[in-house]
């Protein structure tokens, strides 16, 4: 399994102002390759093929031919992927359409020498008068090698990685590369266990005959005081004219916000999701079945009479089910542990006990049949389970987990 990691490239006037202007140097590309585009669809009503692309962009740019190749190859994927999301009906997805003043600098293999104290990184730059690009359209020009040096402070041996990108996050530069992961073997003994994904509680797994809730109360508060804050700023920044240094004030304290909520909530989402993983191996769960809550947000749609329907929708959209989701997935896959995706629909309703259908009633699932009661997150995951594999009815174990944000400590040495 392929993963992405990344190491901070330390600060270093020489190399941050380098990579700075290549950083620079690569939004133009993709802006002229956008610009190229948009043009050639004008006049032709076709996309521009790929090879006129690297054509064009051939000796002119003073980057490694790998990396302008690379940058190509994005557009196109790009390209695809807009139309994949268009011809699936989703009309908001646009075609990238507008330039970039910075953007992030790829590496093909060819374009990187990595060894164990450095990583260097290769560019070319043409050498031409203007009276000769007048003349040059596929003459060979004089090339010039260039490059930066990078410290190599990945935890892995990466002396043969293909791929490498510099990105900018956060003030610093970030070297992110693609390694391969082994996965664990999948466990030989068959034990599913569901799992169902909520906006109080943001994970609920259920066995057998232990379960596990984890608590998303953190996370929605983040999200809660983000809107109030951001909705208060954006509404102070009315009142003042774009670009006056009260604007700006304004402005830059909504983006620090938005990182710093940010932040907190990928936390929060990794934490959340490292508990339910270190849970499924400690129960030896072999198969994990998810409940897929799209459809409820269907269901929602377009009635403004009924006002609960608004506010059911406001909270549906500020539950960050994907990301959930998607870590889950990939932590589940590295630990051998198989996936399952079912449908949500009346698993918090069905009733174990009876096998008709109850409405809960605040946390608890009551049957009035056999006069029972249970969780109602677990019964939801249990019944998740149920769609897919066979699991009895018996009492359950039920463990709480509550993860919170915690203020990074100050290390005593920066304090003084
Ligand atoms: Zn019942």
């Amino acid at each position: 399994m392929k993963l992405t990691h990344r190491f901070q490239i330390p600060y270093d006037k020489d190399i941050y102002t380098k990579l700075k202007t290549k950083q620079m140097e690569v939004g133009r590309v993709w802006s002229d390759i956008v610009q190229y585009g948009n043009d050639y669809y004008r006049i032709f009503k076709l996309w521009i093929p790929k090879s006129d692309l690297e054509k064009m962009t051939k000796q002119v740019y003073e980057l490694h031919c790998h990396t302008v190749q690379a940058i190509v190859a994005k557009y196109n994927v790009n390209r695809m992927a807009t139309l994949r999301r268009r011809k699936s009906g989703d009309i908001r997805a646009k075609y990238s359409w507008k330039g970039k003043r910075f953007y992030t600098i790829p590496y093909k293999r060819a374009g990187m020498v990595v060894s164990k104290q450095k990583i260097i990184l290769k560019h070319y730059r043409y050498e031409m008068d203007v009276k000769d690009l007048l003349l040059t359209c596929n003459k060979k020009v004089k090339k010039l090698n260039d490059y930066i040096e990078i410290p190599n402070l990945a935890q892995e041996d990466i002396s043969n990685i293909s791929y490498g990108e510099i990105v900018y996050k956060n003030g610093y530069y970030w070297f992110h590369y693609v390694v391969e992961v082994s996965e664990k073997k999948i466990n030989m003994v068959f034990k599913p266990a569901g799992c169902d994904l909520g906006e109080i509680h943001s994970l609920a797994i259920g066995t057998e005959d232990k379960a596990l809730i984890i608590s998303g109360r953190a996370i929605r508060a983040i999200k809660q005081y983000r809107a109030k804050a951001l909705a208060e700023l954006s509404k102070k920044m009315s009142r003042c004219k774009k670009g006056t240094k009260k604007w700006e004030v304004y402005s830059q304290a909504c983006q620090r916000i938005k990182t710093k909520s940010r932040h907190q909530i990928d936390y929060l989402i990794h934490k959340s999701t490292k508990e339910a993983i270190d849970f499924l191996i400690k129960e030896k769960v072999s198969d994990l079945v998810i409940g897929d809550p799209t459809g409820i947000e269907k269901g929602t749609k377009r009635d403004p009479r009924k006002r609960k329907n608004r506010t059911r929708r406001q909270q549906l959209s500020i539950w960050s089910y994907g990301e959930l989701k998607e870590k889950l997935e990939y932590k589940c896959k590295l630990n051998g542990i198989k996936n399952h995706f079912v449908s949500e629909s009346y698993t918090s309703q069905d009733c174990p006990f009876c096998g008709g259908r109850h409405f809960s009633n605040g946390r608890r699932f009551i049957c009035s049949v056999q006069k029972t009661e249970i969780h109602r997150e677990v019964n939801g995951a249990q019944n998740i389970c149920r769609k897919k594999f066979r699991l009895a009815v018996r009492p359950v174990d039920v463990l709480f987990k509550q993860p919170v944000w915690y203020r990074r400590k100050v290390s005593p040495n920066k304090k003084a």
